[in-house]
């Protein structure tokens, strides 16, 4: 009769060859751990009945294996996007140029002067390595850039507005999502908010009756992931500037995005862009770094040298300050647009400016691959809380199956796991997402999960 004794002991296991190579490839401590955790198993199920017989030792092994595999496997991985949404949040927004890449690459890879002035042979600043680009591009006298743009709004509040009054349209209190509320935000950073207008509508006059109050600065918050339509009004930010200059006060205004192109071109509603915002006078502006700018996570601010100079030098800069990966990777995503290059390197203005004829002949090139599916017209979006009501028009692959969720968790399950959408019980794919790079494996996945 088959005992519990008959099962080899951890000792043996060790002796085998596979349990050398899982060693080798895992290290000793994990293959260990792997081992007794799938012997406990094995006599678990044995003690319960599960199991009558013992498994062999290779399979035993083979089990172990699969743990520290499990392990091992990174939870945070590449994806493949065919879902349309250019900036998908969930999906790690705005994926990164070649440039990009290789300068975020370079400067991890070794040493570098992020803080080492290479003229003096002195201590230096790792401000300066983003800001001197940024000055070139929009004009702006100073700049600073920080991990992403809700601790950039966080910094310039704490910097610029502690103790004071801020100025802020009732339109203009919004969740961002992620649990980031304006209202607290201000909260946070020691303002005092002060409300004015209504949802749909705030008048220069009511700006004006608050700013008349000593110690109060004007916030103004791109309302990027909704849409107030109908009965509506805000003044023009120029105007607001204007008055807040006249009566010694200045405006702050977060963008969000932060588009240095202009959507409109693409076939969307026009996005406010940095510029405008830097034309229309206003004192500070701080925007994302991985939104519509296309580069990596970051917050970056810029205006007037004055008021950065402040940011710069609050505590907090220190506390939510850029890596030099981020450093370097918004300073070359930066540089596209100083060389009008930017719908050509830039990822995502790329899918933008992709032609419908160009989508269709990618959507129609994996039918014939796959032998089946059919082209319709379609949808895409920018996603990752911007021009929340617009999209332009695509060509999808559609593809008709038995059970549309069953489908779409074994794209999931795909190695790189495939994100596509449904609709009306079909599975789409946007082509204008999915980057060239990936389409072979696109292929392979679909079709390991049309296989019957
Ligand atoms: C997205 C957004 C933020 C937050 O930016 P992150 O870079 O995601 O931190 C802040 N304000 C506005 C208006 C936004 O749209």
């Amino acid at each position: 009769m088959t005992t519990l004794r008959d099962l080899p002991s951890v000792e043996q296991l060790l002796q085998t060859q596979t349990a050398a190579e899982l060693i080798a490839h895992y290290g000793r401590t994990l293959t260990l751990r792997a081992i007794r955790s799938t012997l406990d198993k094995i006599r678990a199920r044995f003690n319960t009945g599960e199991i009558t017989n013992l498994p062999l030792r290779d399979l035993i092994l083979a089990e172990a294996e699969t743990l520290v595999v499990e392990w091992t496997n990174p939870t945070l991985r590449s994806v493949i996007n065919a879902t349309g949404v250019i900036l998908h949040t969930n999906l790690g927004r705005a994926p990164l140029s070649a440039a990009t890449i290789h300068a975020m690459d370079s400067v991890s890879r070794g040493y570098s002067n992020l803080e080492y002035d290479l003229e003096k042979g002195a201590r230096g600043s790792r401000l300066i390595h983003a800001e001197s680009v940024l000055q070139r591009l929009t004009g702006a006298e100073a700049a600073i850039v920080v991990n992403n743009n809700a601790s950039a709004v966080l910094l310039v509040l704490s910097a610029l507005a502690n103790k004071k009054r801020v100025v802020i349209s009732r339109s203009q209190l919004v969740e961002i999502g992620g649990g980031f509320r304006v209202p607290d935000v201000m909260k946070q950073s020691g303002a005092k908010l002060v409300e004015i207008g209504t949802t749909n509508k705030t008048h220069l006059a009511d700006y004006e009756a608050e700013l008349q109050e000593p110690d109060a600065l004007v916030m103004r918050v791109h309302s990027s992931n909704f849409k107030i339509i109908g009965f509506t009004e805000v003044p023009e930010l120029k105007d607001i500037v204007e008055l807040a200059h006249k009566l010694d006060s200045f405006v702050v205004d977060d963008l969000g995005s932060g588009a240095l192109l202009d959507t409109a071109k693409y076939g969307f509603a026009h996005e406010p862009t940095v510029q405008e915002s830097l034309a229309a006078g206003v004192d500070v502006v701080c925007f994302s770094g991985d939104k519509l700018l296309g580069g990596p996570q970051a917050g970056i601010i810029i205006g007037k040298k004055e008021l950065i100079d402040k940011i710069k030098k609050h505590p907090l800069a220190r506390a939510v300050r850029a890596d030099k990966a981020c450093l370097a990777g918004v300073s070359a995503t930066l540089m596209h647009y100083l060389k009008d290059e930017a719908e050509r390197e830039i990822p995502i203005w790329k899918m933008m400016s992709l032609t419908l004829k160009q989508i269709r002949g990618r959507a129609e090139a994996w039918r014939n691959q796959l032998g089946q599916g059919d082209i319709v017209e379609g949808e895409s979006t920018v996603g990752g809380g911007s021009l929340p009501t617009e999209s332009i028009p695509t060509f999808l692959l559609s593809l008709s199956v038995k059970s549309p969720d069953k489908f779409l968790k074994r794209l999931r399950e795909q190695n790189p796991p495939i994100i596509a959408r449904t609709e009306n019980d079909k599975i789409l794919l946007d082509p204008r997402t999915v980057l060239p790079e990936y389409e072979g494996a696109l292929l392979v996945g679909l079709k390991n999960t049309l296989k019957p």
